[in-house]
Parts: C-alpha cells; structure tokens; sequence
C-alpha cells in the first residue's frame, strides 16, 4: 500500500465520499495509466471528518489527467499535488455552472444515449450536483 509520504512525485485524492473512488477512478480513466504511474485506490478508510472515505493515491507522471472534474463532482474532495518528496499545489476547482461533454448522462431513454451527436450538457443545481438538461436525470458517480 502507497503511504502520502512515500509518494515523491504524484498526487493524493482524499476525502473521497465512500463508495464511489472505483467510479471516479474509471472516469479519471486510471486504467489506461498502466506503465507511466502506479495507482492505489483504498476503500472506506475510517476518517474523523466524515466516518469513512475512500483514498486514490497516483505516484508517477499524472500530467496528462485533468483532476478538476473530481471537484466538479465531489466539492469535498481534497487533491494534493506532489513533486519531489513536497506538496506543490492543492487543486480546489470552482464548478462551472455547465458541463459539456464531460460527463454523460446515464439515463438509457435519454436523447443523448438515443441521438449519437448529441452533445452531453450537465447544468449545475443550488445543491451543487449537476442535471441533464435533456431529462433531469441527476448525476451521481457510480459506486
Ligand atoms: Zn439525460
């Protein structure tokens, strides 16, 4: 198991609400990672804050993954960049209030799984997840 301070060049997702760090890690598309990083996903790790979380720890190059949706999706997430042994950066991204093309609706009798050039367009609610804007479905990460 990756320890933070192991990690001398990478980045710590913590604060993961339980359940769904399999789900985040698929949309980060982490699997496709295999060879430029190594990846640990730890599952409802106890934490005082929040009773249990789930952790994804990345050592090696994350350049090409693009972390602000994690903050779109999760606001309580904490993402923590790490270079040389030190924390460089804390990414905390504001939700925009329109996702486009970024995530997709899971709704099947949705248009957007019926019409294939149908852009995906999440608008963001005062509860700060996002809907379709075709069918309302809200989206939620898979656990
Ligand atoms: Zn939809």
């Amino acid at each position: 198991m990756l320890k933070v301070d192991e990690i001398q060049n990478g980045v710590v997702i913590d604060h993961i609400t339980a359940g769904t760090g399999l789900g985040l890690y698929h949309l980060l598309e982490l699997e496709k990672l295999n060879g430029d990083a190594s990846v640990a996903l730890l599952q409802n790790v106890r934490s005082e804050k929040s009773g249990k979380k789930d952790i994804i720890k990345i050592e090696g190059d994350v350049s090409r993954l693009n972390f602000d949706i994690l903050g779109y999706l999760d606001p309580q997430i904490s993402i923590t960049v790490i270079e040389n042994g030190h924390i460089t950066n804390k990414i905390r991204p504001q939700q925009p209030k329109r996702l486009v093309n970024i995530i997709k609706c899971t709704n099947p009798r949705c248009i957007t799984a019926i019409e294939q050039d149908c852009d995906q367009i999440f608008a963001l609610t005062p509860s700060g997840r996002y809907r379709c804007v075709y069918c309302e479905q809200e989206f939620k990460v898979k656990p």
